[in-house]
């Protein structure tokens, strides 16, 4: 990739819209204000966006409400055929979005290609199950009587979706949601907006008709939320974030007893075994570390090395990740963008700082970069003791805590030693040992020797405090679909 110009930059930024996506208008919100959207590689300010006020948000689900009763029964072909068109746009035009995607996110723009064609697939592959809607007929266990099912729409659904992968945490709900035949109100992270009024622009561009998608952004997403959460017009809330925000959602969501989606917060073990390929399990723990710069639900947050090859591997980890380019993004060969905020930032040093105090000892970097905008060296932690907290909560940064384990017990033990349950990676050339480890690890995904687990054919999703549902595969059209059982005597 060549260094990108000022001016391609300034023309991805000029063609996506900035306003609200409300029954098929862009319009301002009412109040008329705006709300900036930052470089996190400069720390300056790239474009304005609308934002929105409660009375924008319930206007958004007054056009998705409207328009729910054409589009559950819009024939699902169609509504594939218009997922499948968003879907070759998407691929089509991935040079812009990734730059734009960059820009907002900051992770480079090979990264960000990346997430465009996973974003990307989601349409496609909901395209296709969208005419894959089935119910059933059974003769009931008396012979005197039929027992018919048949699948519905959930009605108008609340999505939430996080900054770190702001196009593809879209597309992996809103895909299963127009195939299904829900309408719904889409709300971004406030740090990366465009990427979201991008995927309505296309999917404008692609017929899908006016109030099935309304996007909204604002500065202000609890008090635009809420009144959403409440209203008994809204069937769904598909959350994307924290545990934290989460939990706080699902107490509001009980008022009206809301089907849920909740794709919480990960800490996910990466545990090496002395049996294990190492190269291909230091070429894994990179992927799983370093993939969107450490800021992913699915990033390796504590590696479990077996004592006899622990130092071994740590040497190799440290030498690929130390030898990593940090730079912004649109940066030829680099390949450590910077963190999303400050705050991220200072809460990556805080928990290095902790587990350095507790006795862990920095291998390779272990500190932020000077100067403008939030970047923080790759590092890697070696010896870091049990009590340090970088262990149990979620670092979202580039930081690779190792730490020894004596046997298989000790390995599964401390993996599941975590009150959250995404997904764990398991490096082991002994298939019996594999399949022990896996089925006892408490996540609902597992990278068997992979350091990568997200696919649109697969059902994404966690246990514990990671939340519940899952998105992909055909799993992820179940959750914007209700079963209708139909009694028929004969
Ligand atoms: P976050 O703070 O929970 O925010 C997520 C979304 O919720 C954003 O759109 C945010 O909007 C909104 N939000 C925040 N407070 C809210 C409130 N009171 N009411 C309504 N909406 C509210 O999480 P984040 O820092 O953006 O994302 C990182 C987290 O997401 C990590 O924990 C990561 O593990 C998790 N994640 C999970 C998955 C998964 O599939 N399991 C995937 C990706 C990320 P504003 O930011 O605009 O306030």
């Amino acid at each position: 990739m060549t260094a990108v110009s000022e001016s391609e930059e300034r023309r991805a930024l000029d063609g996506v819209p900035k306003q609200l996506y409300i029954g098929g208008e862009w319009r301002d919100g009412g109040e008329g204000g705006t709300l900036p959207v930052e470089d996190p590689s400069r720390g300056e300010t790239l474009a304005h966006v609308a934002d929105a006020k409660p009375q924008d948000a319930v206007a958004a689900l007054d056009a998705a409400a409207q328009a729910q009763p054409e589009w559950g029964s819009h024939p699902p072909r169609e509504r594939g055929e218009i997922l499948r068109r968003a879907f070759e746009v998407i691929v089509e035009r991935t040079d812009e979005l990734a730059l734009l995607m960059t820009l907002e996110m900051g992770k480079p723009v090979a990264e960000s290609k990346a997430e465009i064609a996973y974003a990307a697939e989601f349409f496609r592959w909901f395209s296709e199950e969208a005419v894959r809607i089935e119910g059933r007929y059974v003769v009931n266990q008396t012979g005197a009587g039929r027992v018919l099912t048949t699948k519905q729409p959930v009605g108008p659904c609340l999505l939430i979706t996080p900054w770190n992968f702001p196009m593809a945490m879209g597309t992996r709900k809103i895909g299963p949601a127009i195939a299904a035949g829900c309408t719904m109100v889409v709300k971004p992270a406030k740090q990366t907006p465009l990427s979201m009024l991008a995927v309505a622009q296309i999917l404008e561009e692609a017929g899908l008709p006016a109030g099935v998608l309304n996007v909204i952004t604002s500065s202000s997403s609890g008090s635009v939320i809420e009144p959403l959460i409440k209203d008994p017009r809204t069937r769904k809330l598909s959350f994307t974030g924290s545990t934290e925000v989460g939990r706080a959602l699902m107490e509001q969501a009980s008022e009206q007893l809301l089907r849920l989606s909740m794709e919480l917060g990960g800490n996910a073990p990466f545990v090496v075994f002395d049996d294990a390929d190492l190269d291909a399990a230091v070429e894994g723990a990179l992927l799983a570390k370093m993939r969107n710069v450490g800021e992913a639900c699915t990033s390796a947050n504590r590696f479990h090395v077996a004592g006899s090859v622990a130092e071994e591997f740590t040497e190799k980890l440290a030498a690929k990740m130390g030898a990593m380019k940090v730079g912004r993004g649109t940066e030829q060969g680099v390949e450590v963008g910077p963190l999303i905020d400050d705050d991220q930032r200072s809460k990556v040093s805080e928990l290095v700082h902790d587990a350095l105090e507790k006795g862990a000892t920095a291998v390779v970097g272990g500190r932020a970069r000077d100067g403008a905008g939030y970047f923080y060296e790759p590092t890697v932690l070696g010896d870091v003791p049990g009590d340090a907290r970088l262990l149990k909560e979620e670092i979202f940064g580039p930081v690779a805590p190792i730490a020894a384990f004596d046997d298989e017990e000790e390995a599964i033990a401390k993996a599941n030693d975590t009150q959250f349950g995404l997904v764990a990676y398991v490096y082991t050339r002994d298939l019996r040992r594999a399949f022990r480890v896996c089925e006892g690890l408490e996540t609902g995904m597992v990278g068997l020797n992979q350091g990568m687990v997200s696919n649109a054919a697969a059902p994404f999703g966690g246990v514990k405090q990671s939340g519940f549902g899952r998105e992909g595969g055909h799993e992820g059209i179940e959750e914007y679909l209700e079963t209708k059982y139909i009694a028929m005597g004969l």
